[in-house]
């Protein structure tokens, strides 16, 4: 009799692997790979998925399956790629594999008065909101005409399900209600189609490519199956153009393509230009797509109707036939690590997902990771450069404000006198401008507001927590523990401030010196209520003359042509978080703000305001030299044994009882070390930067290994042979991007 291994969801026995259930012949010829099965386990049912069919186990005990609950939603590949993520991120199989089954789509088995009963997903409703042109009602007051033309502007080639205008737009509804009370659109019911209305395809417009872009492609072309192209080249410098190229041959040759972006770039712009060149044979995945439209997305995709996928991280795990391409752009975002279990990267899954599929992984960015580079300079990958923009285009003036010497002057506040003058400037000219408050996290630290001086850990280069109990100064990476100095360690100026500024000061500040220039304030707090971002937004662009003060968010929003300033307040506050990649980020970040700022015909300024003018980051983006940075940050890493010169597993212990989460972090601790082999260092427990989050207190143990090391199998041995707490939760990352 065949042998379904099949991957169950079962908390006490997160790490195991799948259990064997005996194929009765009655579903001998239902029961596949990617099948949802109904099973027993212990005195109970359960919901699995089949991950592999085998001839035999030597498994003593086994029970038959009990039903075969769906048809397969993924292939022997698929399952082989959930093994490898479920390893090397030491996630449960289960919840591995549900990445590739779409939220909604997986029966449950849930508690009743009775015993036990199985919810059946969803049905897609029959039926879908049609949004149409009907008249011409011209402008319509209380909502933001930008909104209202953009709508229009994607219903004029034809009407649109709210689903499709949701996931171009995002939230419109409340635009829609008001452009169909005034008789300009109608919203009609119609009938679910079995694919979208099909989209007119233009003949795409070819232009001559650079010799950079010709490179590209042609290294593209030639790549082995399963092998990887880095393309580094500044915003503009057709990045975008070489990726669909680059698709185009792919679906020449019959075969499917998968497209990453980061969720915040998935814009109407973005998917618009993809639309163009493929048509209806593309497929949108984003977060802002209810279950049911996801369902049905993963549906077409599935049926071989859309072969090229678009869509933020989670889309690398839709069913697309015959995968030719992977195409990670803006490669170096964090937002390609996933926050929660399984806390894979889509980077890392992608070079397995090409090797598996034979496809080929591009990945581009203006700032690529240090994991990328490291690869193509120990040649795991090729390395392409795109050092112009295509059509030139003027970048802005860039000039840096160094704040100890501003302080030492007298000036007390947190603008110095050229950013102020500049805003004055704006005000004058009827201009606009952005500041950014680059704030992550809650964690602050101290610094010396006459020399700019920041205390650090002497084993470690990373800055110290001010802990408010005690208080106290505290590393994050060896726990070392040091007591608040009363004067500056290096100048001796009593001026030690506690820093970590939020955007409400600086909204104040703003008021303050330029009292006449109107300011929206955007950030977590002002946009976390559903449609605040945008209407944040609509605000800004209301204004003829305002300043849009925001988080590093803002970074990625500053194509306005009329914003001619933009103003980072302090860059510091990054560069001194807790973490190894905290230069990086900085980087990345004001890389952009310099690539994009000032793009409109009056040009642009952008000003940066530090403590830390010579900082390797900040002058890597002055010179515009971004091998300042990396030849700085790499000797760094290479000195520590950080990623990609090393490997870093973060254990992360929560409970609402204190010591619980200390006890079970020691146990874990030792546990890993008595597992572990010399090379292997364990530091910690200790409090975690983020040292309590909604009642739970966090503690974390961080292990470190050389370069190559099979650090999963050595954490997840570790956890294993630590009986689970139901009070404690145990969260692994493999390779983090930070210590949180
Ligand atoms: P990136 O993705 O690197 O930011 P894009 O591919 O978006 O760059 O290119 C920037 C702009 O230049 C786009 O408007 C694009 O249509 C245009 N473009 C790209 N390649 C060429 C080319 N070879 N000749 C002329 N214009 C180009
Ligand atoms: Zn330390
Ligand atoms: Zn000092």
């Amino acid at each position: 009799m065949a042998v379904a291994r099949v991957a169950l969801d079962i908390p006490a026995r997160a790490l195991a692997d799948a259990f064997d259930y005996d194929i009765p012949p009655n579903l001998e010829s239902e029961a596949r790979v990617g099948c949802a099965v109904l099973v027993e386990f212990g005195h109970r049912k359960a919901v699995g998925h089949v991950v592999d069919v085998v001839a035999s186990s030597d498994v003593p005990g086994r029970k038959p399956l009990c039903a075969v609950l769906s048809p397969p939603r993924f292939d022997e590949v698929s399952a082989r790629l959930a093994a490898w993520i479920a390893g090397e991120y030491v996630a449960p199989l289960a919840d591995a594999v549900r990445l590739f089954l779409p939220s909604g789509s997986v029966p449950e088995v849930a508690k009743t008065d009775d015993g036990w009963q199985l919810v059946r997903p969803r049905v897609r409703q029959a039926t879908e909101r049609v949004v149409e042109i009907c008249g011409d009602a011209g402008f319509v007051p209380a909502v933001s005409a930008t909104r209202q033309r953009a709508v229009l502007d994607a219903l004029a080639a034809g009407p649109l399900t709210t689903g499709e205008l949701n996931a171009l737009l995002g939230p419109v509804s409340s635009v829609v209600t008001r452009l169909s009370e005034a008789g300009a659109v109608r919203v009609r019911e119609r009938q679910r189609s079995r694919g979208p209305a099909p989209v007119s395809r233009p003949a795409p417009r070819h232009e001559e490519l650079s010799v950079g872009q010709s490179g590209a492609l042609d290294t593209i072309d030639a790549a082995q199956p399963g092998s990887w192209v880095v393309v580094k080249g500044v915003t503009g410098s057709g990045k975008t153009e070489v990726y669909l190229r680059a698709i185009e041959k792919v679906r020449a040759a019959g075969r499917g393509a998968i497209v990453l972006v980061p969720e915040i770039s998935l814009t109407p712009q973005t998917v618009g230009r993809f639309r163009s060149r493929f048509g209806d044979e593309i497929a949108v995945l984003h977060s802002r797509l209810s279950a049911g439209e996801r369902f049905d997305e993963f549906e077409r995709v599935a049926r071989g109707e859309a072969r090229v996928v678009v869509g933020a991280r989670s889309a690398l795990f839709a069913p697309v036939t015959d995968l030719g391409i992977v195409v990670i752009d803006e490669e170096h975002e964090t937002s390609y690590k996933q926050g929660s279990s399984p806390r894979y990267h889509a980077r890392e899954v992608a070079r397995r997902l090409v090797e598996l599929r034979s496809a080929v992984l591009v990945t581009g960015s203006a700032t690529p990771s240090m994991e990328s580079l490291h690869a193509a300079e120990t040649g795991r990958c090729a390395l392409c450069e795109l050092p112009e923009r295509v059509g030139g285009g003027a970048l802005p003036e860039i000039d840096v404000v160094d704040l100890g010497a501003e302080f030492a002057t007298g000036n007390r506040s947190m603008f110095s006198r050229r950013l102020v003058e500049e805003l004055i400037g704006v005000q004058e000219r009827g201009e606009k401008a952005i500041l950014l408050m680059n704030r992550r996290g809650y964690a602050s630290f101290l610094l010396c507001r006459e020399c700019g001086h920041v205390p650090g850990c002497d084993r470690c280069s990373t800055s110290l927590t001010f802990h408010e109990t005690g208080p106290v100064l505290m590393c994050h990476h060896c726990a070392a523990r040091v007591a608040v100095p009363p004067v500056c360690p290096k100048c001796e100026s009593p001026y030690l401030r506690r820093f970590g500024a939020g955007t409400q000061r600086v909204a104040e500040e703003v008021a303050l010196v330029v009292p006449e220039l109107p300011v929206v304030r955007m950030d977590a707090d002002t946009t976390s209520n559903k449609g605040g971002h945008e209407r944040r937004l609509a605000e800004f662009e209301s204004h003829s003359s305002a300043v849009l003060v925001g988080t590093q968010m803002l970074a990625k929003g500053l194509d306005y042509p009329s914003v001619t300033l933009v103003g980072v307040v302090t860059a510091d506050t990054t560069l001194h978080l807790p973490d190894v990649r905290a230069g990086e980020r900085t980087f990345q970040m004001l890389e952009q703000v310099a690539g994009r700022a000032g793009r409109g015909p009056q040009g642009g300024r952008v000003i940066i305001q530090t403590y830390w003018p010579e900082h390797a980051a900040i002058r890597a983006v002055v010179t515009r030299d971004p091998e300042v940075f990396y030849a700085q940050d790499r000797g760094e890493r290479r000195d520590l044994g950080y990623p990609p010169f090393g490997r870093i597993a973060n254990i992360t212990l929560t409970a609402r009882v204190r010591s619980r989460a200390k006890e079970h972090a020691d146990v874990i601790a030792r546990t890993i070390a008595e597992h572990a082999p010399e090379q292997v260092r364990v530091l910690g427990p200790s409090p975690a930067p983020l040292a309590r989050i909604k009642d739970r207190y966090r503690w974390h143990v961080l292990v470190k290994a050389s370069e190559g090391h099979p650090l999963s199998e050595l954490v997840r041995a570790a956890l294993a042979a630590v009986p689970s707490a139901s009070d404690v939760s145990v969260a692994p990352d493999i390779d983090p991007l930070d210590l949180m």
